[in-house]
């Protein structure tokens, strides 16, 4: 079985062809500048790779053409025509309350999804201008739509509600719904693999450490909390969101330098988080060759980071009554040995011990604590393709 997956942007489009039974990515690529002048990157195994190549796309239609072309193109195309592409598997950012899982799209999801813009107000519009789009050029495929809030559904009241009026929950929807969740469930399926044990019998925090993080506590197969909140901006300080703060700042900074909250919040989602403290750079490679260098504030920034996440490790493993693996994935996650280690390291009060040697590993499955460690600590790139994939694939069938 073959399933396209689309990450539909307002102007870019991102593909990927896969296998979801055996995990064989057979073609991915890129469709950037949509609306303006349409820019197209194709790789493919053993295929020559297309990297930039200019192609019209006046709109997404156009840029799913172009992909239908490139995968079916006699010399490096992946598959013979379009009937060998069994479903399509869309990335769709917010569910809100009315999605637990992914489901075939309808004229009703459609619908619903649009509901939902007004959580999503950048993200969800763009989505389903590429279900469209597809829809369009693919008549008859079926489609499945994949949401990024769908797996924190789960979540019990006492950690998705916030402490606000009760009517801002029933009338306008403010809760915590998370984010990552495609992640954070690949891995925690992956995490009960390694481990030859069934996701109901563990409890697991999946660290998903990148430009944007979350943390999740997966209970028995099911998340039960998370650090993101009504939107992405909550939780740990990120590459250039703030995390959690006291809200109280807001209206301190706003007054003092007359910001407007439009742009109160452009510093909060954009100027702030480890961009912020260090004033070097977003990427935490730049942070730690700053702070080798001598500069401080970048050392701070990466330590605050590493801190909020040990927190958080603390915080859900006390929510769950217990913990018996953390993961960590993403970028920092799957590449830092450093920053795993300082954040697991201070832990072994709670039966956390890692292995310095186990841990000199980067983007691959492995065991990174050490044997006698009462939990285990777990690597594991994360593959939110190939989950979306798999969801797809399971409702087409
Ligand atoms: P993501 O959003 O998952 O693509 O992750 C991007 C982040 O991963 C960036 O901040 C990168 O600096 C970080 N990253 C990638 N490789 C490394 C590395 N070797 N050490 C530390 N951070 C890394």
């Amino acid at each position: 079985m073959n399933v396209l997956v689309i990450n539909a942007g307002s102007s870019s489009l991102k593909y990927q062809l896969l296998n979801p039974e055996s995990g064989v990515l057979l073609a991915k690529g890129l469709c950037e500048r949509i609306g303006i002048d349409g820019k197209f990157t194709y790789k493919a195994d053993g295929k020559a790779t297309k990297d930039a190549v200019d192609v019209s796309m006046p709109t997404h239609a156009e840029a799913i053409q172009a992909v239908m072309d490139a995968l079916t193109d006699p010399a490096d195309g992946v598959i013979g025509s379009m009937k060998e592409i069994d479903a399509v598997g869309h990335r769709v950012v917010h569910g809100g309350e009315a999605f637990n899982k992914s489901v075939l799209i309808t004229d009703e999801v459609l619908k619903a999804i649009e509901d939902c813009i007004p959580l999503a107000p950048l993200h969800n519009p763009a989505n389903l201008t590429g279900i469209r789009a597809c829809q369009k050029v693919m008549p008859g495929v079926p489609m499945v739509a994949v949401f990024d809030t769908a797996f924190h559904q789960t979540m019990p009241a006492r950690a998705y509600m916030y402490a606000l009026p009760y009517e801002y929950y029933e009338n306008d929807k403010v809760r915590r719904y998370g984010f990552h969740g495609t992640s954070h469930k690949y891995v925690a399926g992956r995490a009960a693999a390694m481990l030859g044990k069934k996701p109901e019998e563990l409890k697991l925090i999946s660290c998903h450490l990148g430009n944007g993080s979350s943390v999740t506590a997966v209970d028995g197969g099911k998340s039960v909390d998370t650090s993101m909140g009504f939107t992405p901006l909550a939780g740990v300080p990120m590459g250039t969101r703030s995390g959690d703060l006291d809200a109280g700042i807001l209206q301190y900074l706003m007054n003092k330098y007359s910001l407007s909250i439009d742009e109160m919040l452009n510093i909060l989602n954009k100027k702030s988080g480890v961009q912020g403290v260090s004033g070097v750079s977003s990427d935490f490679r730049d942070l730690t060759d700053a702070f080798e260098k001598g500069n401080a504030r970048a050392g701070l920034a990466v330590d605050m980071f590493n801190y909020g996440v040990k927190k958080l490790i603390g915080a859900y493993a006390a929510a769950m009554g217990g913990v018996d693996a953390v993961i960590f994935t993403a970028g920092v996650g799957e590449n830092s040995a450093a920053q795993r280690m300082a954040i697991a390291s201070g832990l072994e009060f709670m039966g956390v011990k890692m292995d310095a040697d186990a841990n000199k590993v980067r983007g691959k499955e492995a065991v990174i604590s050490a044997a006698d460690s009462r939990v285990k600590v777990l690597l594991i790139p994360t593959n939110e393709e190939l989950m979306i994939a798999m969801d797809t694939a399971s409702i087409v069938k």
